[in-house]
């Protein structure tokens, strides 16, 4: 088991991705600024402009969405892009409910 940088957390094999994150070596209120507003709204954005040049950028928001990751930037998208995209999920998921 290892862990990796700015993702202080135990590393098991389905999350192997986060040994190629290249958020790994940065500063870590880069992608968890305090605030969405002011000097939070530059890091927020230039985390997301790192995260595009990410080969596990698909890996990351897979998992911040499955593990319900709240804070920072995954996956190159912001706290409440993250939530939109579990609503649009939700809706998703209830229509299919319904028409079964
Ligand atoms: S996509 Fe962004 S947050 Fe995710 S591992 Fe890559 S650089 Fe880090």
């Amino acid at each position: 088991m290892t862990t990796t940088g700015y993702l202080e957390m135990p590393c098991t094999a389905q999350d192997e991705w986060r040994d190629d994150a290249l958020c790994r070596n940065t500063d870590p209120e880069l992608f968890f600024p305090i605030g969405t507003t002011g000097h939070a709204v530059v890091a927020i954005e230039e985390a997301k402009r790192l995260c595009t040049e990410c080969k596990v950028i698909s890996e990351c928001l897979d998992f911040a969405l499955d593990t319900n990751q709240d804070s920072g930037v995954w996956g190159g998208h912001s706290e409440e892009e993250r939530r939109a995209i579990r609503r649009v999920r939700a809706a998703e998921a209830r229509a299919a409910r319904l028409s079964s």
